[in-house]
């Protein structure tokens, strides 16, 4: 999509941090961390939310999560532990409409999120 941020940094137009990639998806790092380690992971295709995905779409999600899984040993997240968030429209503050999971991590989190 022509006028999607996440879609113009998949295709290099718009630069980025990588962290990783494959056929199917894009890591890279936040432009405005929120913690020592913010990574975005995307899928290539364009799937606007979680509430997109469906039984034609959900393989990439589950590779997706493979990928968080390496990222966060790589990034040396795994011992301490880490989030991975997605935020989906108006209510859950979703600032750019391609699904993607925020991997953070690197710091001591609260619950309830705000
Ligand atoms: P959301 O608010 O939609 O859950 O998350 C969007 C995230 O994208 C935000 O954390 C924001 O900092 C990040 N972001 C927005 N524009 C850019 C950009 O041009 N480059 C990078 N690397 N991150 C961005
Ligand atoms: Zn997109």
């Amino acid at each position: 999509m022509d006028d999607c941020l996440f879609c113009r940094i998949i295709s290099g137009e718009v630069p980025s941090n990588k962290v990783y990639e494959d056929s199917l998806c894009y890591a890279f790092r936040d432009i405005n961390p929120q913690a020592p380690t913010h990574i975005l992971v995307i899928p290539k295709q364009h799937i606007e939310s979680v509430s997109d995905i469906n039984s034609e779409n959900s393989a990439v999600v589950a590779h997706i999560f493979e990928v968080i899984a390496k990222i966060a040993k790589d990034e040396g997240l795994t011992e301490k532990g880490y989030r991975v968030v997605s935020n989906i429209g108006e209510y859950g503050q979703q600032s750019v409409k391609h699904l993607h999971f925020h991997v953070i991590g690197g710091r001591q989190f609260g619950w309830p999120p705000g």
